[in-house]
């Protein structure tokens, strides 16, 4: 045993525990800070690293976080309340130190406190890295609910994975895409407590065995495994100032101090302790695919590790509470899963609640089913996790024997509804048969769960019209909706301290709790002098990310033109390549001299591309060449400027969102499940261009479609279109179109490269374009025309930015949380006592 695991007799007592308040005020933080970087950090005059200070404040902030989670805990444990779970694979939660601050209301303090030493907490608070452990959208939801889960004060723990690596670092050589590990603990993460008193220990490969216990019910084994231990890490995750901190646990993977014996024995100590690092490697790399899965087994490892540590963790808690009577778990534990990745959880609940509490089958389903929850957030297709069965028979032979039995009694309960409709049961097995069966993880997920929930109104419709069809026939009250939101704390109050203080004066501060006070601005769109301010703090939030432009890609961003932004993961459902061939349309205008009433415009385009992927890195390339050509051409001087921003990530967004104008959400309608960076740009004044596709619909429904500029073929449009869809015949048809086929086609942004384009050229041309980029292009321009018209008359667009910052309100996360309370969590909110 390890000496952080070992036991001692003596308990410190409670006296140990009885500690004074900490001070809130700039004294006792420049006190503590002193204290830590002094004493702790043995730092002294010369002070060449940045990353001192950041440990310094970071320990400095903890220390009153740390107050408050202990209170939080307390509250939970006495209260005996329900719980809810959030399994996730990715959390994307960005920088801490800027949101503890913030989130405790120690801003001012902290920023007097430090200038008393001649520090200045916005240079020490930008130094701290990101925490990229998520792709994208996905993740960074789980971020957002987390933030609304503590300040609704609901009792919410966060599951994840402490992976080592997390999101590539993106930089861009000639034009292209390069990935850099993001070793982002190097410096150590001052956030996270190590928790070794909650290891689990984790099984994978062996094989099972049966036998008859002395009662003759049968009892299975899983014997000979490879096992790995779960050691958990905390991270507090503070609510809106009141008193609740809230935890996220991940966990990291570990080796058992058991060696190999044969190995051992016949002399390969190295073999045998080298070996230990394969268990180490589970939670060593986040995979970087967004919107798509590729079948490696160590992600298999990843998701099931996950599963089996957090699912043990909630019912070893059970235990010392409840002893082993389960009769009540359903009704105080409920766990939502964030998409298919935590979907083994289904056969994983089951295999803990049968073999090691040994439930009877009907009442351990029974649970499972009443606890489980899936959020699916794809329409892809391709997207769809399935696993080969020889994978899981060789991994997690024990889980594959449950998913079997689980199968064979759902295909009983389908046949009985439907009989002999055999067509319908090969439909809706969770195996998909043939030469490599696969286990189809969404359909897991739906038998196993109570709720199984879409992220906007449309994508649930469409989930029930589409891919869950049968099973919504079978269980329509299952499926529900939850449209996404984001926290406007850190989206809104936090990013934008000029539009905040603005808001605060206008409208009151309740906003930052109850956004759809927001909807006060309304009748402020008319008031001149107001419209004056809001204009001028937009134009410092654009100066601020132009400058960052200026710095990160050496272009220069007129502040006075339309800052029209694109920044997402590179997928080509995204289509960035429509905004590509626009920013060429505009160009080709400009060389032509069809300039009268131009509005100068600045297009910014950032995301980062899964590095297998291929289409998405070209079109990276076509991007970066594009915008060389555009802006080395003096004739597009003060009219056309465009830039690809590299390595785009939530510190950056949070510099983007504020100063943007125009907010590109183009996505073939019916293949964005919801978008959540539409609600960002929307909180912070932006206007959106974009298809009737994800949130953009309830979007536009909510602040009208007199300040929305829609274009594109519906979903409906879309996939009626198949089949006959014409690309070569729109582009014959279309000459603005059909001269930039041309410019791309001759090869003028790549003269020295000929063909590199061709991929993509094809694509657009292929009949088959599953994204349909020529059929919406006409509509885009005239859409384009539209925006550019508008923002020619201030007035009008800053009557325009002000009403989409006012009906915002709906995309507070906190709204998304409170319909997940209200519809399938059903807890309750539990405050803590004050600390002071
Ligand atoms: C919000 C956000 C996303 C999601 O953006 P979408 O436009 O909804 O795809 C992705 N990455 C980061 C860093 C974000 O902050």
């Amino acid at each position: 045993m390890s000496s952080s695991t070992k036991l001692i007799k003596n308990c410190p007592n409670d006296s140990t525990f009885d500690l004074p308040p900490l001070s809130l005020d700039a004294d006792g933080i420049a006190h503590d800070f002193k204290h830590y970087y002094v004493h702790t950090f043995g730092r002294d005059r010369q002070c060449l690293s940045a990353h001192y200070p950041y440990q310094a404040l970071a320990t400095t902030v903890r220390d009153r976080l740390m107050e408050r989670w202990k209170t939080t805990r307390q509250a939970y444990d006495e209260s005996g309340c329900r719980r809810a779970y959030y399994l996730s694979l990715e959390f994307l939660m960005g920088r801490a130190l800027s949101n503890a601050t913030f989130n405790l209301d120690l801003d001012e303090a902290v920023a007097r406190g430090l200038r008393t030493l001649g520090l200045e907490l916005e240079e020490i608070a930008s130094t701290e890295p990101d925490p990229g452990l998520g792709n994208g959208g996905l993740g960074r939801l789980a971020a957002c609910f987390l933030d609304s889960c503590a300040t609704l004060q609901l009792p919410v723990r966060g599951y994840g994975l402490r992976y080592e690596y997390g999101m590539f670092r993106q930089v861009i050589e000639n034009g292209a895409q390069v990935e850099e590990p993001d070793h982002w603990l190097r410096e150590g993460h001052p956030w996270e407590i190590e928790r070794p008193e909650f290891t689990q220990r984790i099984q994978f490969g062996g094989r099972t065995e049966t036998h008859r216990d002395q009662n003759g019910r049968i009892v299975v084994r899983w014997v000979d495994t490879h096992d790995v231990l779960a050691i958990p890490y905390d991270v507090p995750v503070p609510g809106y100032r009141n008193d609740t901190v809230n935890t996220l646990r991940l966990w990291k993977a570990a080796a058992t101090d058991e060696f190999d014996l044969d190995e051992f024995n016949a002399g390969s100590y190295t073999e045998s302790v080298a070996q230990k690092n394969a268990a180490e490697h589970i939670t060593m790399v986040l995979y970087p695919n967004d919107a798509s899965e590729n079948g490696k087994e160590l992600r298999l490892r990843q998701q099931y590790f996950l599963a089996s540590a957090s699912l043990k963790d909630v019912l070893r808690d059970w235990i010392r509470l409840h002893g082993h009577d389960f009769s009540r778990f359903a009704e105080l534990n409920c766990f939502q899963l964030n998409d298919t990745h935590p979907a083994v959880s289904v056969a994983e609940l089951m295999r803990q609640l049968l073999d090691e509490h040994h439930l009877e089958w009907n009442e351990a389903w029974d649970i499972t089913r009443r606890t489980l929850a899936y959020t699916n957030h794809t329409l892809l297709p391709e997207a769809l996790e399935r696993w080969p069965v020889r994978l899981f028979r060789q991994l997690l032979p024990r889980i594959l024997e449950i998913i079997f039995e689980i199968n064979a009694r759902f295909l009983d309960e389908v046949a009985l509804r439907w009989p002999g409709d055999i067509d319908r049961l090969r439909r809706m097995s969770l195996i998909e048969e043939g030469h490599d069966p696969q286990v189809r993880m969404a359909y897991l997920a739906i038998v196993g769960s109570f709720s199984v929930n879409g992220v906007a109104a449309l994508h649930s419709r469409l989930l029930v019209e589409g891919l869950f069809r049968d099973f919504y026939e079978l269980w329509p009250e299952k499926f529900n909706n939850k449209t996404n939101g984001v926290t406007p704390r850190r989206w809104l109050a936090m990013c934008n301290p000029g539009l905040r203080d603005l808001l605060n004066e206008t409208i009151g501060t309740g906003w930052t709790r109850h956004l759809e006070q927001l909807s006060r601005l309304a009748h402020y769109a008319e008031d001149s002098a107001l419209r004056a301010r809001w204009h001028a703090i937009k134009q410092a939030n654009k100066a601020r990310l132009a400058e960052q432009i200026h710095d990160l890609c050496g272009v220069d961003f007129p502040l006075e033109a339309m800052f029209d932004v694109q920044v997402k993961r590179i997928h080509e459902y995204k289509r960035q390549l429509l905004n590509v061939l626009h920013v060429i349309h505009l160009y080709n205008r400009i060389k032509h001299g069809d300039t009268a009433d131009w509005t100068p415009r600045c297009i910014l385009i950032g995301g980062k591309a899964a590095p297998g992927y291929f289409m998405a890195k070209l079109i990276i390339k076509l991007i970066n060449y594009v915008a060389r050509v555009v802006n080395k051409d003096p004739a597009t001087s003060g009219l056309l400027r465009m830039a690809f921003v590299p390595d785009y990530r939530v510190s950056l967004m949070e510099v983007i969102a504020p100063g943007t104008d125009l907010s590109e959400q183009i996505s073939t309608a019916g293949k964005e499940a919801s978008g959540t960076g539409n609600m960002k740009f929307m909180m912070n004044g932006a206007v959106t261009i974009g298809t009737l596709d994800g949130a953009n619909i309830e979007i536009r429904d909510q602040v009208g479609e007199d300040n929305f500029f829609l274009f594109g073929l519906t979903a409906e449009g879309v996939e009626s279109l198949r089949g006959h869809y014409d690309p070569n015949v729109i582009i014959a048809n279309d000459p603005a179109l059909r001269e930039v086929m041309n410019l791309l086609e001759s090869g003028y942004f790549n003269q020295f490269e000929g063909g590199l384009f061709d991929p993509i050229i094809h694509s657009i041309r292929n009949p088959h374009d599953p994204w349909m980029t020529a059929a919406d292009f006409r509509s885009y321009i005239e859409a384009q025309e539209r925006a550019a018209l508008a923002y020619r008359d201030r007035e009008r667009w800053v009557r325009m930015s002000i009403l989409n910052t006012a009906h915002s309100g709906y995309f507070s996360s906190d709204r998304t949380i409170a319909d997940y309370n209200r519809d399938i969590w059903r807890l309750q909110p539990v405050a803590p006592r004050p600390v002071a």
